[in-house]
């Protein structure tokens, strides 16, 4: 069964590692669109963004023009703590699936904050850290974010707030204790410890949250605390750079195989586990110099690139982040109650719209009972119990090796593995209950929020 030269797992010896981040935006013909103003509708400054996010940090979410920013020996030094992540063939996936197809997968949750968030959170804590900052603030959903982020806050001894999507706060407390474990200070949100959280509890009494209204009450504590500084898990462009480290090592790992991908696969929320994934092979794209099939994977309850419009939004439900242009379902929708929490936001990486919107990448929508088959069907074989999210990425890889045992097609296909899923033991408990549902928003119900786009 196994290919004669091929490992089961490729890993690239520390030398290997990547030295820099890469950036795509050099290389897009078409930059995606700039942050603008709430207020004024003109593009944000460096100044203006300074005040919320550190300034080293601002500097490479306006840099549309390096290609490659090195990475600090800093964080070089702890991304070999865990890093390079296997980039695994899927040899007992392919036997039982007897496709033809040739499977890999770079498994990214081999670290204590189970996703590749770290990748990120560990980079932005270092640049607070270096600013001289006491702390910063975030949200989070599921609490993947929140806890690579307190896991890097307290290894460079910064404080970390985290505003926890109320629902999550509730329902996820082993999340919740791992984020205090490292020294995070967890509020549920909306709280009343903030003036727009006070707000949206006075108009939708009762609410359990989202990851928008969490995003607002981060911002307004860390624009009003001196010291500190509000950092984001996902979607902005320096989230995808960081990210981009999950791409190089891929690309590292399989040309020392001479493997060229013809599909790579990756699951979409805020666009950040994808943007790195593919951002080296999209570069090859965009200079003519190689083609892959590059496929974004969504829920069907949250659609963001499938039925989502490409335009000015804002990117929290209290309305004080800078507009950002991108595919978006409309900043106060509410996506039902999926048990993916990490791809529940109503927009996208501004970053990944203008690639989506210039062809270079399609996307797919995927129910949720269909998702979750997918992980059992993976997790049976393949050892890893993969996060709901992740199992986005595994469902279209699957549909697309039964296709190639029909069509008799070798296709190489490469998909990101973003994390486990043991704290997501109840979504699986509702599956094998037959107690998942699969609700799909109707068309009236997506119009009603596309209405209330800001109009720029
Ligand atoms: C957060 C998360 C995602 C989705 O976020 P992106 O920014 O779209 O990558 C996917 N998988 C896991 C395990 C996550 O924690």
């Amino acid at each position: 069964m196994a290919d004669q030269n091929i490992p089961y797992k490729i890993y690239l010896e520390e030398s290997e590692m990547p030295k820099n981040w890469y950036n795509v935006r050099a290389d897009m013909k078409n930059k995606p669109a700039p942050l603008l103003n709430p207020g004024t509708h003109q593009p944000m400054s460096a100044e203006e963004l300074s005040a919320v996010f550190c300034e080293e940090l601002v500097a490479q979410e306006l840099n549309d023009t390096d290609p490659f920013i090195p990475i600090p020996q800093e964080i070089a030094d702890f991304y070999k703590m865990y890093r390079p992540s296997p980039l695994v063939r899927a040899y007992c996936l392919e036997e039982r699936l007897k496709t033809p197809a040739k499977i890999y997968y770079k498994f990214e949750g081999n670290n204590t904050s189970g996703s590749h968030k770290l990748n990120s959170a560990i980079a932005q804590a270092y640049y607070a850290k270096k600013q001289g900052l006491k702390g910063v603030t975030t949200e989070t959903g599921a609490g993947q974010w929140g806890t690579a982020l307190s896991m890097a806050c307290s290894y460079f001894e910064l404080d970390c707030k985290v505003f926890m999507v109320k629902v999550s706060y509730e329902q996820k407390p082993f999340r919740r204790e791992v984020m205090r474990t490292y020294g995070a200070s967890v509020t549920p949100s909306p709280s009343d410890t903030t003036e727009v959280g006070r707000k949206i509890l006075a108009e939708h009494p009762g609410t359990t949250g989202s990851l928008g209204c969490a995003i607002s009450e981060a911002v307004e504590v860390a624009v009003g605390t001196p010291g500190y500084r509000y950092v984001l898990g996902s979607v902005l462009n320096q989230v995808l750079l960081h990210q981009s480290v999950i791409g190089l090592e891929t690309k590292a790992a399989l040309d020392k195989y001479h493997i060229m991908p013809d599909m790579i696969i990756g699951c979409a929320g805020g666009g950040s586990n994808l943007g790195g994934l593919i951002s080296p092979f999209m570069g090859e794209k965009i200079r003519g110099e190689a083609d892959y099939q590059i496929v974004a994977v969504e829920p069907a309850s949250c659609p963001s690139f499938t039925r989502g419009v490409y335009a000015y939004d804002f990117c929290d439900t209290g309305m004080v982040c800078p507009l950002a242009k991108m595919y978006t379902l409309g900043s106060d929708f509410i996506p039902a109650p999926n048990h993916a929490g990490g791809l529940r936001y109503h927009g996208m990486s501004p970053v990944l719209s203008q690639l989506y919107d210039d062809g270079l990448m399609e996307a797919r929508a995927v129910t949720q009972t269909s998702v979750f088959e997918a992980a059992e069907e993976f997790a049976r074989v393949e050892g890893i119990l993969p996060a709901p999210e992740s199992a986005h990425a595994i469902r279209v890889a699957l549909d697309e090796a039964k296709k190639c045992k029909e069509t008799g097609e070798e296709k190489t296909i490469v998909f990101g593995l973003t994390g486990t899923g043991y704290f997501d033991m109840v979504a699986y408990e509702k599956l094998h209950d037959g107690k998942m549902d699969d609700y799909i928003p109707t068309d009236e119900e997506l119009a009603a929020f596309r209405a209330r786009l800001p109009k720029v």
